[in-house]
């Protein structure tokens, strides 16, 4: 489309003047938007096929901004897999960049697994992108990166069939493990309220009533309006706690806990894994702290420990 040309020229002159040293590596020909669809991408292409992302673990993947070396990585990728329904706003440069050698595939789009809308704000209403917040969704994104990955390499089907399968083994597993965690947090406490509406599928899957400041990260976050709206919240019922996630801004919900005088519990991990050493290192390290951190703040121990 016309109106994408200047931008393309600008980021093929930046490319240009960058040294190789900083430009992205070539060797990888299968790109995820973020680290979380990075994950569950490697599992079923196994080591052979080099799989990279475009915004860097711990950045806030709504608010990325296209880099010369994420167009350089596109141009020669083979495949990129992004979310969709919104959640990667700069995904559009992509596609204007994509020719027919390019496969771009959006998973929670794709997916065979029933979108929720967002809860509040700007965006309310639309379909919310974060789906692999369950891992239920996260194992429709496998069918659809399984898929993708054979039409693009059939030498290799069986392979990604075997590593798919032994994937959706692995997420049942980890949805079990995280029920019975969750299980011992009494039904008065299960409520869950978070900067941002990240984990609305988590709270559906394991039975948490949830709320938030404001919709999704790519909107106006923490305006007077959704500030005043959660206090409204929070004056007419008392959550054991309240959460923030680590790619939101820390100041809005602890704005209201000392206002509230409740307690503050986070980082949740939601729209990035941490770093290797961290406590969300990949796909089920980032769910189990989570559940941790809700078992742990909303008196799943306390409960537990009555007789
Ligand atoms: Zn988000």
């Amino acid at each position: 489309m016309d109106n994408r040309a200047p931008w393309i020229i600008t980021l093929v002159l930046m490319t240009t003047v960058c040294s190789t040293h900083a430009l992205g590596d070539t060797s990888f020909k299968v790109i995820a938007s973020f680290s979380v669809i990075k994950d569950l991408v490697k599992r079923v292409a196994g080591d052979s096929i080099g799989v990279t992302t475009i915004v860097p673990t711990g950045e806030d993947v709504h608010r990325w901004e296209l880099q010369p070396p994420n167009a350089l990585a596109v141009e020669e990728a083979d495949i990129v897999f992004y979310n969709g329904y919104g959640l990667e706003p700069w995904i559009r440069h992509i596609e204007a960049m994509a020719d027919d050698s390019l496969t771009l595939t959006a998973l929670a789009e794709s997916a065979d697994y029933a979108p929720l809308t967002i809860l509040v704000g700007q965006y309310q209403d639309n379909p919310d992108p974060h789906m692999w917040m369950d891992p239920k969704g996260a194992a429709a994104y496998v069918d659809v990166i399984e898929k993708t990955l054979i039409e693009r390499y059939p030498e290799q089907a069986e392979a990604f069939t075997t590593r798919a399968a032994e994937t959706r083994e692995a997420l049942a597993l980890l949805d079990h493990q995280l029920r019975e965690r969750l299980e011992g947090i009494p039904q008065t406490n299960r409520m869950l309220t978070t900067s941002e509406a990240s984990m609305a599928y988590f709270a559906r899957a394991y039975g948490f009533d949830y709320a938030a400041i404001w919709g999704i990260g790519s909107e106006t976050i923490g305006s007077a309006q959704a500030m005043e709206a959660m206090s409204m919240l929070l004056s007419q019922q008392r959550p054991p706690a309240l959460f923030y996630e680590s790619t939101s801004p820390y100041i809005h919900m602890d704005a209201h806990a000392r206002a509230t005088e409740l307690s503050l519990a986070g980082p949740l991990y939601t729209d990035t894994l941490s770093d290797t050493d961290g406590p969300a290192y990949n796909y089920p390290a980032m769910l189990r702290h989570n559940a941790e951190l809700l078992h742990e703040y909303l008196g799943g121990a306390r409960a537990e420990k009555q007789p």
